[in-house]
């Protein structure tokens, strides 16, 4: 299948280039950082591969990372010896075909450039930002074990078509060859490459090699054309396991977009190094963004568990609870051994504790950042609030821990920002007051004005207002708080007099005055409704529908449904 086909974009991905090349223009040296990035994860799969198969290193065991100037040809060439691809992997990983959420995604685009380009960041562009500098794109590769002549040639000049072509590639890997645009001359300079490799990717556990430039000759020296000597740009070096007090703000910085493929900064990080039943380091980001398959079954990425500084998996589920998903990072293991198989480290005792210790790091993390940095934790709070929410049905182990955590809208502020804590709700608690009071809906709006609300706002009982899906997933299974029960406000019978609020008392010729109305209700509504009752917690609002103590409220019906149960 040596022949040379030509294919088209889909049309998400043309106009993804298109908007990408315009709004990333102001930070253009990205695209380096980028191809760096993937040469990196590709050599770090290969080497994971050869654990169970060295014949795959084809005598060539030493991963590096060459980029190579021709100031002629006008190109800059990125080459590395990872895993490679197949034909198949080139079209489906590099070429045509869009992501799944790209078209949503290009439906939340303002046309503002500042706000677009943050978006197209988070949305991870990766190797296309190669034609935010070049003109035409040449990709070379060979699958590691493919045989020379299953090499793979892709050639694209960004504008809606490329050309596949199957050819002879010596030896494995990846070369990336960018023919520069007019004006982009500077990336054939070695010095300014040099300073962008040390800015960005730095943190680069590979080697990134370039040659010297060659030194002209002295007067009077004779001139000898010697091959100049290649040097590496980085420290090379996992960066994880250095000092941390040699590791630099921007460092930590640039190391969480690499692992994450996110262009955004991190809002927090936490790195140790952990002794115990388990030795092993982590490093562990909280994005400042909700990626965009953060509510997808299978996002792409997650936290990347490594062996003694080899690359094992990455893994979105196994090495924190679900309701954490949203961590990136690496965790670095000194105990497991290298030579087992993604299945069996699912089902790794060790892997359980280190899961433990890191979820806990996790929220530790996070109490601190609730505690000390409180704009930083509202915007967290802001982007994964509701996917931490999912913790109620599966963190058990640190009970309190998560339920302090958790924010709420209520009735003392009345906002929809969910910022105030269950600690900060029984602060404010009436005397006498022993439970935690909650309305669900289905809106805030619906929430705020539910009539049920109308009894606790006269007396100024303050009241949590909960309108996210998951919300009556979260107060089905956290029955209490600090040993405050919480307690709906539209369920069963509400007994306030402890709060001083009187029962009042109906007369009994009301009762006999309104028998035949309930009576008539009853009738009208039938089947509807199991019984029609007077009731005292209304001051305005002629009527409310509340639900049997013990039964599914109309939400939580409405949530199982949305979840296929
Ligand atoms: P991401 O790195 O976020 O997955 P990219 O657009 O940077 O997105 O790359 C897309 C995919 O193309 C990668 O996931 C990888 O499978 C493949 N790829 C890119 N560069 C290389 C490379 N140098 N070697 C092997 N595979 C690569
Ligand atoms: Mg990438």
């Amino acid at each position: 299948m040596s022949h040379k086909e030509s294919l088209n974009f889909q049309t998400e991905v043309k106009q993804l280039l298109q908007l990408m090349i315009h709004s990333l223009y102001s930070n253009k040296e990205i695209f380096l950082r980028e191809l760096i990035s993937n040469a990196s994860d590709a050599c770090d799969k290969l080497r994971f591969e050869a654990i169970q198969n060295a014949t795959l290193l084809e005598g060539d065991p030493d991963l590096a990372v060459h980029l190579e100037i021709d100031k002629e040809a006008r190109t800059l060439t990125i080459r590395d010896n990872g895993v490679g691809m197949s034909r198949e992997e080139v079209i489906s990983n590099i070429g045509t075909i869009a992501r799944s959420g790209t078209k949503e995604f290009l439906g939340k685009l303002s046309g503002d450039q500042a706000k677009d380009s943050a978006l197209i960041g988070q949305f991870g562009v990766g190797f296309y930002s190669s034609f935010i500098v070049a003109d035409k794109v040449t990709l070379t590769t060979r699958r590691a074990g493919a045989s020379e002549s299953e090499g793979v040639q892709w050639e694209s000049s960004g504008d809606g078509s490329f050309s596949i072509e199957t050819l002879e590639v010596p030896t494995r890997g990846t070369t990336v060859t960018l023919h520069l645009k007019e004006g982009e001359e500077g990336f054939l300079d070695a010095w300014k490459l040099r300073g962008i490799v040390r800015r960005y990717s730095d943190h680069i556990q590979l080697p990134i090699r370039m040659k010297k430039d060659p030194v002209p000759p002295q007067e009077g020296e004779e001139k000898v054309i010697n091959e100049p000597e290649e040097e590496t740009l980085n420290q090379a070096n996992a960066l994880w396991a250095r000092p941390k007090n040699e590791i630099t703000e921007e460092q930590y910085q640039e190391f969480y977009k690499h692992v994450s493929h996110d262009f955004e900064a991190p809002l927090a990080w936490s790195h140790a190094r952990v002794e115990g039943k388990q030795e092993y380091t982590e490093l562990l980001y909280i994005p400042a963004r909700a990626p965009f398959d953060l509510w997808e079954r299978e996002p792409r990425h997650g936290i990347k568990l490594y062996v003694r500084r080899v690359f094992i998996m990455e893994d979105a589920k196994k090495l924190v609870p679900q309701y954490l998903r949203f961590v990136r990072g690496v965790i670095d293991s000194a105990d497991l051994p290298l030579n087992v198989s993604r299945e069996i480290l699912q089902e790794s005792k060790d892997i359980d504790t280190i899961r433990a210790g890191c979820t806990r790091k996790v929220l530790g993390l996070l109490e601190d950042l609730a505690e000390n940095q409180k704009e930083k934790y509202q915007k967290f709070w802001n982007e994964f609030g509701r996917a931490f929410k999912e913790g109620a049905g599966e963190e058990y182990a640190n009970r309190e821990k998560w339920a302090g955590l958790l924010r709420f809208s209520t009735t003392h502020t009345d906002k929809s920002d969910q910022t105030e804590s269950l600690k900060d709700y029984i602060g404010r608690m009436k005397d006498g007051q022993d439970t935690i009071y909650y309305v669900t809906a289905e809106s805030f709006a619906a929430a705020k004005n539910s009539p049920h609300l109308e009894i606790f706002r006269s007396r100024g009982i303050e009241v949590l207002l909960l309108s996210d899906r998951v919300d009556e997933w979260v107060v089905s299974h956290l029955e209490s708080f600090e040993e405050k029960q919480l307690h709906s406000v539209a369920k069963g019978d509400l007994d306030l007099t402890k709060l001083g609020v009187e029962k009042p008392k109906l007369e009994t010729s009301d009762s006999e005055t309104l028998k035949p109305l309930l009576e008539a209700m009853q009738g009208a509504l039938g089947e509807q409704v199991k019984s029609v009752r007077v009731s005292q917690r209304l001051t305005e609002s002629p009527a409310c529908l509340v639900v049997e103590e013990g039964d599914l409220s109309g939400n939580m019906a409405r949530f199982l449904k949305s979840v296929g149960q």
